[in-house]
């Protein structure tokens, strides 16, 4: 029984997904904002965005996320917590599975962004026992002490710099020489006295009798491993995307992240997608807001051509 419908269901409440209900509700689109978690997506994990225009200092990518969040509320965008299970085409409507019901809508936008990735080396049995996946929330835990980053992306170089606030030592451990994170970034690292690099390095195990003790890390050029006595270890390897729930129903890249044109139109007629979860070369708050702008655009024109 089909409970609710709506011209347009976003699904995902991150900069991707609040800009275009931002611009659904300026655009008078009978919208549904969908989040399972926290609005506010990646960044609200982010102790410093630098980069998105008209902050001259920066701010925190929670403030920004607020920012956002409270604008598309002014604006009337109806938000709700609920997880989609699953979506299907039938005829010119999508029906949206939730968890308790179901809602159909003329088109979709898919702003689910994506997640940290794991490294699969037996880091799971230690979340909440000294791996993390955010400073943020846990750099404070480890005031003074040793800790082990893993990655050489903006974020592991990024969160490194902020865990040296609490931690007495970050080794930032990279699997190459060469760090991929914006110079910048990497300037700040290298004349941070904290920071000691582990290059051409994996982390290879985590030991700890309750909590982590040590971590394994080998050489990958000369094999050779090595221990560090550690209470600590952030993992910054990466992002997958949140498909799953999207992936027998639209056309997906090799690495999961959804195929879209410049209009943001997927496989799907009436399915747009939007900032982090598609395939895109930039992943950047920046982006993320054009790509949201743009899919409410193309989803507006859809709806039209439907009357
Ligand atoms: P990323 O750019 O994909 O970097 C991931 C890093 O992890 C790479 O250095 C990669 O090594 C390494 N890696 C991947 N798999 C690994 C494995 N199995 N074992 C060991 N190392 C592994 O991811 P990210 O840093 O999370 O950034 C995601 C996106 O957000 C990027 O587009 C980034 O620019 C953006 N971002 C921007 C900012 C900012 O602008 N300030 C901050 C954070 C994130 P290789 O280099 O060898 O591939």
């Amino acid at each position: 029984m089909l409970e609710t419908d709506y011209d347009l269901v976003i699904i995902g409440a991150g900069p991707a997904g609040l800009t275009a209900g931002i611009y659904a509700a300026r655009a008078g689109i009978n919208v549904l904002l969908l989040e399972m978690a926290a609005p506010g997506g990646q960044i609200i994990v982010s102790d410093l965005i630098e980069n998105y225009p008209g902050f001259p200092r920066g701010l925190s990518g929670f403030d920004l996320g607020n920012k956002m969040l409270k604008q598309a509320e002014n604006l009337g965008v109806k938000i709700e917590t609920n997880q989609v299970d699953s979506i299907k085409s039938l005829d010119n409507k999508k029906i949206i599975y939730l968890n308790e019901k179901t809602i159909t809508s003329k088109t979709v936008i898919i702003a689910t962004g994506a997640s940290p990735r794991k490294l699969h080396i037996g880091e799971e049995k230690f979340i909440g026992k000294g791996v993390s996946f955010c400073a943020t929330c846990d750099a404070p835990f480890f005031k003074d002490k040793t800790v082990v980053a893993v990655g050489g992306g903006d974020t592991a170089v990024q969160e490194s710099i902020f865990l040296t606030k609490f931690a007495r030592k970050v080794y930032l451990v990279h699997r190459r020489d060469q760090l991929r994170a914006t110079k910048i970034l990497q300037e700040r690292a290298f004349k941070n006295d904290k920071i000691e690099f582990i290059f051409d390095s994996l982390v290879t195990g985590i030991d700890g009798l309750f909590n982590i003790e040590n971590i394994k890390i080998k050489n990958i050029k000369t094999n050779k491993e090595k221990n560090i006595q550690a209470n600590g270890c952030f993992i910054w390897v990466g992002i997958m995307p949140n498909t799953l729930f999207v992936k027998d129903f639209l056309e997906l890249d090799k690495k999961g992240f959804i195929i879209t044109d410049k209009n943001m139109k997927t496989s799907v007629p009436g399915v747009f997608a939007a900032g982090d979860v598609r395939d895109t070369p930039l992943r950047q708050v920046s982006t993320a807001i054009g790509d949201g702008a743009i899919a409410t655009q193309s989803a507006e024109h859809f709806i039209m051509a439907l009357i």
